[in-house]
């Protein structure tokens, strides 16, 4: 990617950390910032809306988008196409906006190879697997097989929690939202590489 002005803020976490609910906590609060909304095969959950959740299209549809190279990265999770397109996080970027992804443990991995010297990761989590297990069945939007396969993967992204550069445990929702926007707000102060390069070369002005 060409040089941005902008800054990107992944977000992961299990289905059931309240991921959601602690970016519409802080959307208002962090300045100018991009919400990318990712591109699924996976089916529409009651509640949910095209073009708002996510980009809601066939398989057949996906792999034509891998085909011509318009996403930035995408993984398979839990048996379902999940993937950024590049062409708005660009935009976003050039306008100088904090970008936030939603995306899993391998989405962060690529978008860390890509565009790592303006990203700052962030893993938040329940408190416990007990507290996700209620969580995910409060949510009553899954069945019990689909229940049973979001807590398996959770165990798994539990493992590569380390490769972050913040964790949040959301147990108060007020208190993650408060470290959150202190994250985002930091987020952006982060210096692309070849911003340094041109700082260091206008410093030595004598
Ligand atoms: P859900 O189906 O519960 O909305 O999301 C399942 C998982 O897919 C979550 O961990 C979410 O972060 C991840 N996810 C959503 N969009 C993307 C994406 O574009 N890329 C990747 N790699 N993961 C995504």
């Amino acid at each position: 990617m060409n040089r941005q002005s902008g800054a990107v803020l992944v977000l992961s976490g299990p289905s059931g950390a309240g991921k959601s609910s602690l970016i519409n906590k802080v959307y208002d609060d962090i300045g100018e910032c991009h919400f990318s909304i990712s591109t699924t095969t996976r089916p529409i959950r009651v509640g949910e809306e095209h073009g708002v959740h996510y980009y809601f299209v066939s398989e057949e549809e996906f792999k034509k988008d891998i085909e011509q190279e318009c996403f930035l990265e995408y993984a398979i999770v839990h048996g379902n196409y999940y993937g950024t397109s590049i062409k708005p996080v660009k935009e976003a970027l050039s306008a100088g906006k904090l970008v936030i992804f939603d995306i899993d443990v391998q989405g962060n991995t690529a978008v860390n190879n890509r565009l790592g010297d303006i990203t700052t990761s962030v893993f938040i989590t329940p408190p416990t697997l007990s507290e996700l297990k209620r969580r995910l069945e409060n949510r009553s939007t899954d069945s019990m097989e689909v229940i049973e396969s979001r807590i398996k993967m959770a165990k798994r992204e539990m493992q590569r929690i380390s490769e972050y550069d913040y964790v949040i445990v959301n147990e108060n929702l007020d208190k993650a939202a408060d470290l959150l926007k202190l994250i985002a707000i930091t987020a952006r102060i982060k210096m692309s590489n070849v911003e340094i390069n041109d700082f260091m070369l206008k410093w030595e002005d004598i």
